[in-house]
């Protein structure tokens, strides 16, 4: 019996692979560092060769660590979002480097989209922002700037693919040409209600619709890897963005379900159902699972700063030696004495969008300190958390509870003041590695291991911590109203 299911999660400064057993559980791992390339300010690329060569490396060494490829019943694959590889079909060979989800170098050719005035049609098509994040600008800027992908498109050999189309190319042997549905929705180039890519928005972004790949479900098909390479052939039977499958990890699969990730920054997610989401608020709809050519949607809202903000006081204040410092900091104080961080640092995301604005520290005092600091910095991922709620309720997506996640969900007590500022009920799983079992639920799924989502949700998801709101009403408006005032400084 084929025991484990392999996960191959395609970060942006590592690529892992992490072998689940059927209870979830993970049974071993590997994991190898990207390299970044920074040609240009603002410019940012992963080499493909090498996302693929680290790939397969990791890959064979956790099949080994499962006693061959015999023992692994199927493959999943996650990964970094909107990051665009262009390749020669007929020889497999990359044209040049990936332009990374990150890469700012396509704001002239938003603007000008902007500017004629085609940002409110995208966005209802496709739920997006005409924005450089996504991988239909950065497409059309290889088009026009590397001579050798626009030869091949001359040739009808070019073949554009987001990290996972990549990878599945590669690991069926140049077979299949594939990417599956939620990584399609963040090309632009994907109607949120259409089966198929949109012909006018590739005629709009000028990506031609002989380069792209075709649109699987995230569970199931026929794909499997070339024999030659784990010994013998393995099925590939789940796909989803990273997000996504974050979110299908936490098991968010009822509208209104909904999970946050604080890593880095904020990543949130609140599953729709198969209502179409159209935001009024600058959130983005995007889709969240397809399954049997049936689509499911979420509602999605980022914060830019949330980890980075703990790591700012530790790297450049010193305020702590290490990020789990700031619980003990927190707890040793009854509030911030009226400390406010606005934590703009590089800008405001949803729902503000305000790229110039800045941080703030306001409320200080001569009896303001490290711990007054501290709190302040954890209360303002409560204080941001929660007007992206209000978005989301505004958008008709009310959140029920939320599910966290990342590096930063093991902090309790900022646990406990999302509970509280929020008024929700706030869950932690045991295992915090949501991305990858979300890609080894899909996995199993699709493989047939489990009926469905809810039952592999069921069987694989571990125990959670519960965090349940206890704060005086008086209290919540009190700090929202001192937040408010601060971020109209920033
Ligand atoms: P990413 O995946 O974006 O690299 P992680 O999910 O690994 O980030 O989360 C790391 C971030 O979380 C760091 O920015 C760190 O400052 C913050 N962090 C980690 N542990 C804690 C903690 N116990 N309390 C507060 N912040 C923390």
């Amino acid at each position: 019996m084929s025991d484990y299911i392999l996960v191959l999660d395609e970060g942006t400064t590592s690529t892992r692979a992490m072998l689940f057993a059927r209870d979830g559980a993970l049974a071993a791992s590997a994991q190898a560092p990207l390299n970044q390339h920074y040609p240009q300010s603002g410019w940012v690329e992963h080499d493909p060769r090498e996302i693929w060569d680290k790939t397969l490396a990791c890959a064979r060494d956790v099949i080994t660590k499962a006693g061959g490829a015999a023992s692994v019943a199927a493959i999943g694959i996650t990964n970094q979002r909107e990051t665009v590889v262009a390749w020669d079909r007929t020889t497999g060979e990359p044209l040049t480097n990936a332009i990374v989800w990150q890469d700012r170098r396509t704001e002239p050719f938003c603007a000008k989209l902007r500017a004629a005035g085609h940002e409110p049609h995208v966005q209802r098509r496709t739920g997006l922002l005409l924005d450089p994040y996504f991988s239909g600008t950065k497409m059309r800027w290889m088009l026009d700037n590397v001579p050798e992908v626009k030869a091949a498109a001359d040739k009808g050999t070019l073949a554009f693919g987001t990290v996972e189309s990549w990878l599945t190319f590669k690991l069926t042997g140049h077979a299949h040409h594939v990417s599956d549905a939620t990584n399609a929705s963040r090309t632009l180039l994907l109607p949120l209600e259409g089966a198929d890519w949109d012909e006018s928005l590739c005629d709009l972004l000028g990506v031609p619709r002989a380069a792209l790949p075709r649109i699987i479900d995230c569970a199931g098909g026929d794909l499997a890897t070339d024999p030659d390479l784990f010994g013998s052939a393995i099925a590939i039977t789940g796909f989803a963005g990273d997000q996504q499958a974050a979110t299908i990890g936490q098991a968010c699969l009822a509208p209104g379900q909904t999970k946050a990730t604080y890593g880095t920054g904020a990543f949130v997610l609140t599953c729709q159902g198969e209502a179409i989401p159209q935001s009024t608020n600058r959130l983005l709809g995007t889709v969240l699972t397809q399954l049997g050519g049936k689509r499911t949607y979420a509602i999605e809202g980022s914060v830019f700063v949330a980890g980075s903000l703990v790591q700012w006081l530790r790297d450049s204040l010193g305020i702590v030696d290490v990020a789990s410092q700031t619980e003990e900091l927190a707890r040793s104080i009854p509030d911030s004495g009226g400390v406010v961080i606005v934590p703009a640092l590089s800008g405001l995301g949803a729902p503000h969008w305000q790229a110039e604005a800045r941080g703030v520290i306001a409320g200080l005092s001569f009896a303001s300190g490290k711990a007054h600091l501290a709190r302040a910095a954890l209360e303002a991922m409560a204080h941001q958390t929660h007007d992206l709620a209000n978005a989301f309720a505004a958008d008709g997506a009310p959140w029920q509870s939320l599910r966290i996640d990342g590096g930063m969900a093991a902090n309790d007590w900022m646990a406990q003041d999302l509970a509280d500022m929020l008024g929700i009920t706030v869950e932690r799983p045991g295992f915090v590695e949501t991305t990858a079992l979300g890609a080894a639920m899909l996995a199993a799924t699709g493989a047939g291991l489990y009926p469905d989502l809810d039952a592999a949700a069921q069987a694989m998801r571990g125990r959670l911590a519960r965090f349940e709101p206890q704060m005086d009403d008086g209290v919540r408006q009190e700090r929202l109203g001192r937040w408010r005032k601060a971020l109209g400084a920033a």
